[in-house]
């Protein structure tokens, strides 16, 4: 490989959550440190900072739902609260030094490659040039708010929960939650006991996995994890192992899978005895399709006298609360969205243009598409980390974004000697890796007959579907006969060499 003068690549990543602070960690300890994070929020954490509703917890263990580069042994709850995982990514962004190429407050609004690096605008009227843009923008950020008759002219409070707003006053009031997802059901536990009455709007049941949510890490565990550094990392890898179990149960069926979906059924079964309720809680599709909702709560919550379930399709919202299809009219205090996101638009509304001005929304005109989760066809040193078909549900966030961001690290360091100057993904590689993304789709359990936020507008499925295994192999070493590589004349290297990444 011929090596001209070394050269520190410019980065700039979008986005300080889960993905952002991967990537900008890993790159950091593989010895890139000519990067800039913005991030839109005033904080870091992603999904994180911007959800803040009462009983946010975490479905995922904390000794798994951490970074792999930063064990945290003293985690307060085994499901840790949303608050207590924001302050473990301020720690990891301290513990890293990353604070000195934080920008926050720094809303992405437009990014354009002119044939040699990316210029990318922000909201506040700044322009930064980088050789490389990294778009950990994440998945479930923009609220999605129904289309619902009569919203705007509701008199009580609004608020969706990926923006809640602390000076909203829920106890003693007649709360209505609409949504039954994961948000829908940890809130709904979280309002019912101080709500003078709380309904949910329910237009699809979900089964409900019991799970002891609540239950707290015994100090003494956390104290013989921090005391024992080899002990730890044991655990997290035992941890990523056994999730691979998980993994296997949604890819494809098994008496394993079987086996999860009986205690679903079990968990409404012992928990609603009254069995007008449980029929009107009990879905028509398999359990695990839709994402699955853990609560050791939410069935107790719906049955107490102050609540009440109601499945009848809302008409409109009327200034005083919710009528129904049945002509019923619901009185309401504060109307709490849990209505989830748009998931699918990554980075996006951002214009985003790549070669020969190419927009994403044009790129991805029959939905979001990326070759490994990190190429996209079109936009040359563009990456994104976490970006389409990420295992949202499957398989460790952290571990796939860190394992991406290594992969990234392959191509700086082809730029640094100087053995490439952009890298672009070619279009065959990717409706390669799409069709064994669709083909593989056929056995999972999302696939079994269920509406859920997973499928695109296309139809497809955004998620993954392979194992871990499967996954780490591909996203080890790039394979250049995937890639179209260009590479400047050593004069404009050098001309090339001095651009920093700040300005
Ligand atoms: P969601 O799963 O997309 O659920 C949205 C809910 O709103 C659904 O029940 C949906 O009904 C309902 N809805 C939407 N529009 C409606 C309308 N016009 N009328 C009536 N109902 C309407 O969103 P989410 O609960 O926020 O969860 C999204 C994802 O976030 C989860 O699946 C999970 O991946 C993640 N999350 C994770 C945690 C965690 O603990 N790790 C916690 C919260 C969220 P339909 O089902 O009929 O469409």
């Amino acid at each position: 490989m011929a090596t001209t003068s070394p050269r520190d690549p410019s980065i700039i990543i979008v986005g300080a959550g889960v993905a952002g602070v991967a990537t900008a960690v890993t790159f950091k300890r593989a010895g890139f440190e000519n990067f800039v994070i913005l991030e839109k929020g005033a904080d870091v954490g992603g999904v994180w900072f911007w959800n803040r509703y009462p009983g946010l917890t975490c479905d995922v263990p904390s000794q798994l739902y951490q970074f792999g580069f930063a064990p945290k042994a003293d985690w307060s709850r085994i499901w840790a609260s949303g608050p207590e995982i924001q302050r473990y990514h301020r720690d990891v962004v301290e513990q890293f030094g990353l604070a000195p190429h934080l920008r926050l407050d720094s809303e992405v609004t437009d990014a354009r490659f002119d044939g040699r690096a990316w210029t990318v605008g922000t909201a506040d009227g700044h322009t930064r040039t980088a050789d490389f843009v990294i778009a950990a923008t994440g998945v479930l950020h923009h609220p999605f708010i129904p289309d619902i008759p009569g919203l705007d002219g509701f008199g009580g409070e609004v608020v969706h929960t990926a923006r809640w707003d602390d000076a909203i006053e829920t106890r003693g009031k007649r709360v209505a939650v609409i949504g039954s997802g994961s948000t829908g059901v940890q809130i709904v536990s979280a309002l019912q006991p101080e709500a003078a009455k709380l309904t949910q709007f329910a237009r699809t049941p979900q089964w409900v996995l019991w799970a002891p949510m609540g239950v707290r890490q015994p100090r003494l565990f956390g104290k013989a994890l921090a005391a024992a550094p080899a002990l730890h990392n044991l655990l997290y890898d035992v941890s990523l192992w056994a999730s691979g179990i998980l993994a296997d149960i949604v890819l494809r069926p098994s008496w394993r899978r079987r086996l999860v979906q009986r205690f679903a059924r079990w968990s409404l079964r012992a928990q609603v005895r009254d069995k007008a309720l449980r029929e009107r809680l009990t879905p028509d599709y398999e359990p695990l399709c839709k994402r699955q909702v853990l609560s050791g709560t939410y069935y107790r919550a719906i049955r107490a006298d102050n609540a009440e379930l109601v499945t009848e399709r809302i008409a409109e919202i009327t200034s005083s609360g919710i009528r129904t299809a049945d002509g019923r009219e619901h009185p309401v205090d504060v109307l709490v969205l849990a209505t989830g996101f748009h998931p699918h638009n990554y980075m996006r509304p951002m214009n985003l243009r790549g070669r020969d001005g190419i927009t994403i929304d044009e790129a991805w005109e029959k939905g979001p598409m990326a070759y490994r989760m990190t190429a996209i066809p079109g936009f040359p040193n563009l990456f994104t980390v976490l970006g389409p078909n990420s295992p949202t549900g499957s398989i460790s966030l952290q571990y796939s974004a860190e394992l991406t961001a290594r992969y990234l690290t392959r191509w700086l360091e082809r730029f640094r000697d100087g053995s490439v100057d952009t890298v672009e993904v070619t279009e065959e590689a990717t409706a390669r890796f799409n069709d064994e993304v669709a083909e593989a789709m056929g056995p999972t359990v999302w696939n079994t007959g269920c509406n859920s936020w997973y499928f695109t507008d296309n139809n497809t499925i955004d998620l993954w579907p392979f194992d871990r295994k499967t996954m780490t192999a591909m996203l080890t070493e790039p394979d250049d006969r995937d890639y179209r590589v260009t590479r400047r004349d050593a004069t404009s290297d050098q001309a090339a060499a001095a651009a920093p990444a700040e300005q």
